[in-house]
Protein backbone atom coordinates (compact mmCIF):
# COMPACT_ATOMS: atom_id res chain seq x y z
CA UNK A 1 0.00 0.00 0.00
CA UNK A 2 1.59 3.15 -0.69
CA UNK A 3 1.14 6.74 1.34
CA UNK A 4 -1.56 8.16 -0.55
CA UNK A 5 -3.57 5.07 -0.21
CA UNK A 6 -2.70 5.18 3.31
CA UNK A 7 -4.23 8.06 4.02
CA UNK A 8 -7.40 7.94 1.92
CA UNK A 9 -8.22 4.70 4.02
CA UNK A 10 -9.56 6.53 7.13
CA UNK A 11 -12.30 5.43 8.72
CA UNK A 12 -12.35 2.16 7.08
CA UNK A 13 -10.51 1.17 9.80
CA UNK A 14 -13.29 -0.25 11.52
CA UNK A 15 -12.92 -3.70 11.89
CA UNK A 16 -13.63 -6.67 14.64
CA UNK A 17 -10.48 -7.36 16.79
CA UNK A 18 -9.68 -9.89 19.05
CA UNK A 19 -7.73 -8.66 21.81
CA UNK A 20 -6.35 -10.68 24.74
CA UNK A 21 -6.82 -8.68 27.69
CA UNK A 22 -4.05 -10.64 30.36
CA UNK A 23 -0.85 -9.39 30.79
CA UNK A 24 1.40 -11.21 28.17
CA UNK A 25 4.52 -13.12 28.68
CA UNK A 26 6.52 -10.52 27.27
CA UNK A 27 8.42 -13.18 25.54
CA UNK A 28 11.67 -11.83 23.99
CA UNK A 29 12.02 -15.32 21.82
CA UNK A 30 9.69 -15.89 19.21
CA UNK A 31 9.94 -18.37 16.32
CA UNK A 32 11.83 -17.30 13.36
CA UNK A 33 8.94 -15.69 11.16
CA UNK A 34 8.87 -17.51 7.64
CA UNK A 35 10.82 -16.03 4.69
CA UNK A 36 8.66 -13.16 3.15
CA UNK A 37 6.63 -12.36 6.19
CA UNK A 38 6.28 -9.57 8.40
CA UNK A 39 5.19 -10.21 11.43
CA UNK A 40 5.40 -8.13 14.75
CA UNK A 41 3.80 -8.63 18.28
CA UNK A 42 3.08 -5.56 20.41
CA UNK A 43 1.62 -4.97 24.07
CA UNK A 44 -0.26 -1.85 24.92
CA UNK A 45 1.33 0.04 28.25
CA UNK A 46 -1.72 1.34 28.34
CA UNK A 47 -4.56 -0.52 27.19
CA UNK A 48 -3.06 -3.77 28.15
CA UNK A 49 -3.87 -5.29 24.64
CA UNK A 50 -1.61 -7.22 22.75
CA UNK A 51 -1.59 -8.32 19.25
CA UNK A 52 0.20 -10.53 17.37
CA UNK A 53 0.03 -9.78 13.80
CA UNK A 54 1.75 -10.19 10.06
CA UNK A 55 0.96 -7.25 8.27
CA UNK A 56 2.68 -7.93 5.18
CA UNK A 57 3.95 -11.24 2.95
CA UNK A 58 6.48 -11.11 0.31
CA UNK A 59 6.22 -7.20 0.13
CA UNK A 60 2.35 -6.85 0.39
CA UNK A 61 0.61 -5.21 3.14
CA UNK A 62 -2.91 -7.02 4.42
CA UNK A 63 -5.22 -4.47 4.44
CA UNK A 64 -7.22 -6.11 6.90
CA UNK A 65 -3.95 -6.66 9.58
CA UNK A 66 -3.55 -2.49 8.96
CA UNK A 67 -7.29 -1.99 9.89
CA UNK A 68 -6.76 -4.12 12.87
CA UNK A 69 -3.13 -2.33 13.84
CA UNK A 70 -4.96 1.02 13.06
CA UNK A 71 -7.69 0.57 15.55
CA UNK A 72 -5.29 -0.87 18.26
CA UNK A 73 -3.06 2.28 18.29
CA UNK A 74 -5.75 4.30 18.20
CA UNK A 75 -6.12 7.01 20.52
CA UNK A 76 -6.81 5.19 23.91
CA UNK A 77 -7.77 8.56 25.41
CA UNK A 78 -10.84 8.93 23.16
CA UNK A 79 -10.96 5.34 20.94
CA UNK A 80 -10.53 7.66 18.37
CA UNK A 81 -9.62 5.24 15.22
CA UNK A 82 -7.02 6.98 12.48
CA UNK A 83 -5.01 5.10 9.81
CA UNK A 84 -1.80 4.36 11.02
CA UNK A 85 1.15 4.57 8.58
CA UNK A 86 2.12 1.62 7.46
CA UNK A 87 5.98 3.05 6.77
CA UNK A 88 6.04 2.90 10.57
CA UNK A 89 5.33 -1.22 10.62
CA UNK A 90 8.08 -1.02 8.12
CA UNK A 91 10.77 0.54 10.30
CA UNK A 92 9.71 -1.32 13.83
CA UNK A 93 10.43 -4.35 11.77
CA UNK A 94 13.76 -3.29 10.47
CA UNK A 95 14.96 -1.98 13.70
CA UNK A 96 14.49 -5.97 14.87
CA UNK A 97 16.37 -7.38 11.61
CA UNK A 98 19.42 -4.86 12.76
CA UNK A 99 19.00 -6.09 16.44
CA UNK A 100 18.53 -10.05 15.47
CA UNK A 101 15.24 -10.74 17.95
CA UNK A 102 11.87 -11.04 17.30
CA UNK A 103 10.74 -8.88 20.58
CA UNK A 104 7.78 -7.32 21.92
CA UNK A 105 7.28 -3.95 21.12
CA UNK A 106 5.86 -2.20 24.07
CA UNK A 107 3.60 0.61 23.15
CA UNK A 108 3.34 3.77 25.01
CA UNK A 109 1.75 5.99 22.07
CA UNK A 110 0.24 5.40 19.37
CA UNK A 111 -2.46 7.85 17.13
CA UNK A 112 -3.29 10.54 19.38
CA UNK A 113 -6.04 13.09 17.90
CA UNK A 114 -5.64 16.81 18.26
CA UNK A 115 -8.02 16.94 21.71
CA UNK A 116 -5.20 14.53 23.27
CA UNK A 117 -2.40 16.32 22.03
CA UNK A 118 -3.57 19.48 22.80
CA UNK A 119 -4.39 18.41 26.48
CA UNK A 120 -0.69 16.86 26.54
CA UNK A 121 0.78 19.93 25.37
CA UNK A 122 -0.83 21.70 28.59
CA UNK A 123 1.04 19.25 30.54
CA UNK A 124 4.96 18.67 29.43
CA UNK A 125 6.88 20.50 26.90
CA UNK A 126 7.75 17.88 25.44
CA UNK A 127 4.90 17.21 22.99
CA UNK A 128 4.94 18.91 19.80
CA UNK A 129 1.89 21.47 18.73
CA UNK A 130 2.08 19.49 14.99
CA UNK A 131 2.93 16.47 16.35
CA UNK A 132 3.25 13.18 13.49
CA UNK A 133 1.01 11.26 16.02
CA UNK A 134 -2.00 13.25 14.86
CA UNK A 135 -1.45 12.35 11.20
CA UNK A 136 -0.98 8.69 12.27
CA UNK A 137 2.67 8.93 11.71
CA UNK A 138 4.58 8.39 15.10
CA UNK A 139 4.82 5.74 17.86
CA UNK A 140 6.55 5.72 20.92
CA UNK A 141 8.05 2.44 21.92
CA UNK A 142 10.92 0.41 23.93
CA UNK A 143 11.55 -3.58 23.02
CA UNK A 144 10.87 -6.08 25.65
CA UNK A 145 14.65 -7.20 27.14
CA UNK A 146 16.38 -5.17 25.49
CA UNK A 147 18.26 -1.53 25.88
CA UNK A 148 16.12 1.31 24.39
CA UNK A 149 19.22 3.25 23.55
CA UNK A 150 20.22 0.05 21.60
CA UNK A 151 16.61 0.56 19.86
CA UNK A 152 17.32 4.25 19.29
CA UNK A 153 20.71 3.43 17.94
CA UNK A 154 19.31 1.04 14.72
CA UNK A 155 16.52 3.48 14.37
CA UNK A 156 18.93 6.20 13.83
CA UNK A 157 20.73 4.19 11.71
CA UNK A 158 18.05 3.54 9.49
CA UNK A 159 17.67 7.17 8.52
CA UNK A 160 14.19 6.83 7.50
CA UNK A 161 12.27 9.40 9.87
CA UNK A 162 12.23 11.44 13.07
CA UNK A 163 13.54 8.94 15.94
CA UNK A 164 13.60 10.84 19.69
CA UNK A 165 15.08 9.28 22.36
CA UNK A 166 13.07 9.47 26.42
CA UNK A 167 16.00 8.45 28.64
CA UNK A 168 14.23 9.42 31.60
CA UNK A 169 10.63 7.65 30.05
CA UNK A 170 12.65 4.90 28.68
CA UNK A 171 11.25 4.95 25.32
CA UNK A 172 12.00 5.94 21.60
CA UNK A 173 9.74 8.11 19.42
CA UNK A 174 9.91 6.96 16.22
CA UNK A 175 8.28 8.63 12.83
CA UNK A 176 8.14 8.73 9.30
CA UNK A 177 8.25 12.47 8.98
CA UNK A 178 11.55 13.53 7.19
CA UNK A 179 15.18 11.99 8.99
CA UNK A 180 16.28 13.93 12.56
CA UNK A 181 17.48 12.77 15.50
CA UNK A 182 16.80 14.41 18.94
ZN1 LIG B 1 6.13 10.37 20.21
Amino acid sequence: MDRRSFLALGAKAAAGILFTQTVPALASSRPRAEEGVKNLAFYHTHTRECLDITYARNGVHDLKALCQINKYLRDFRTSEVHPIDPAILDILWQIQQEIGCRSTYEIISGYRSPKTNRRLRGKSAGVAKRSLHMNGQAVDIRLTGKNTRLVRDCAVALEQGGVGYYASSDFVHIDTGRFRVW
